[in-house]
């Protein structure tokens, strides 16, 4: 019996601290029973550590699957596999204390592997498609299927999981053997440098808001307008980096996109470029707020 539970309050398993009720959600704890569940609710959302993610204040009709109970890791001398739902600094910890280097980026930032192979994560200079050699998906069509790195199609926060629809069962890498000293002093860097550059989750966030423009940066078009004195209800634009919204006090979903939509429009009026958002959104039967994210993705 897999577990899951109705009319789930899922704010406080956001790093935004936003969401209302899901009517379903499914936490597999093994890929057979992710697997019978995919099978049994096609093109059902899957979610992982949601900190790239705003839930609608008035929540989801729906189901869902969130992957926080899929934790198994195994390694064998380079090679290291993972599940979909371990989270990105409990597997650079691990690995570092085997003296595997290539995973250090994930210390800092809370996604779990799944939503990390879909958004193609990086950070200080690593990215998670340099290590990947396959990922274990499901496709609603074709069932389980295995692609290598090559046939994930990684770009900038993007992989084939997004054209496709695939669902990130786990994933495997190889890594390169170091000394475990000098990977720990990487990953102390890696802190240290988010101190200064992003908020903690003290103050609620959903990491980047907007994807780099290409050859441009999100952040410092957002800063020339200055964003960093925007805000709408609850939520506000963070001090230090004009492409991080915090949740301050109390913020709704409304709060953020309505913030998002005035962030993209100075944007567009002053520069003529669209941004586009990074983060996703799961949205309700709120129209207000189903405009907004409509506007804000017409490109
Ligand atoms: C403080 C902070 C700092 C951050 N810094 C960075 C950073 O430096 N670099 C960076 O890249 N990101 C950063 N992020 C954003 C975020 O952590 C990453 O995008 C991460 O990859 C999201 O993982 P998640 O499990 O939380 O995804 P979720 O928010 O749960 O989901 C995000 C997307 O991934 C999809 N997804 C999740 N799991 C699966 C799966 N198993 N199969 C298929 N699709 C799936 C979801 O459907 C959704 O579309 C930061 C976030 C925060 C809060």
């Amino acid at each position: 019996m897999v577990n899951s539970e109705e009319n789930f309050d899922i704010k406080n398993l956001t790093t935004f601290k936003i969401g209302g009720k899901i009517k379903n959600v499914y936490f597999p704890t093994s890929i057979e029973e992710f697997e019978k569940i995919l099978k049994e609710n096609k093109n059902i959302k899957v979610f992982g550590n949601l900190s790239n993610t705003l839930i609608s204040t008035d929540g989801y009709d729906g189901a869902i699957v969130l992957t926080t109970k899929m934790n198994k890791i195994s390694i064998s001398a380079q090679k290291v596999t993972a599940d979909a739902g371990v989270k990105g600094p409990k597997l650079a910890q691990v690995v570092s204390e085997k003296g595997l280097s290539g995973l250090e980026f994930m210390i800092g930032f809370p996604g779990s592997i799944g939503g990390e192979v879909y958004m193609n994560a990086s950070a200080n200079s690593q990215a998670i498609s340099d290590t990947l050699v396959s990922a274990i998906c499901y496709d609603c069509q074709k069932g389980i299927v295995k692609y290598s790195k090559s046939e994930m199609e990684f770009d900038y926060r993007k992989s084939r999981c997004q054209r496709e629809n695939l669902i990130v069962l786990s994933a495997e890498f190889e890594l390169e053997s170091k000394n475990c000293e000098d990977i720990k002093n990487k990953m102390s860097e890696n802190l240290e440098f988010r101190k200064n550059h992003q908020p903690s989750l003290v103050l609620p966030n959903c990491g980047s808001i907007f994807r780099n423009p290409e050859g441009n940066s999100a952040g410092r078009l957002l800063d020339a307008i200055e964003a960093k004195t925007f805000k709408s209800g609850g939520a506000r634009v963070w001090e230090n980096h004009a492409n991080f919204i915090v949740n301050n006090d109390n913020a709704t979903s409304f709060d953020v996109l309505n913030l998002m939509y005035m962030m993209y429009t100075k944007v567009k009026e002053s520069y003529n470029i669209e941004l586009e958002p990074e983060i996703v959104f799961l949205g309700g039967n709120n129209e207000k707020e189903n405009e907004l994210w409509q506007r804000l993705n017409k490109k």
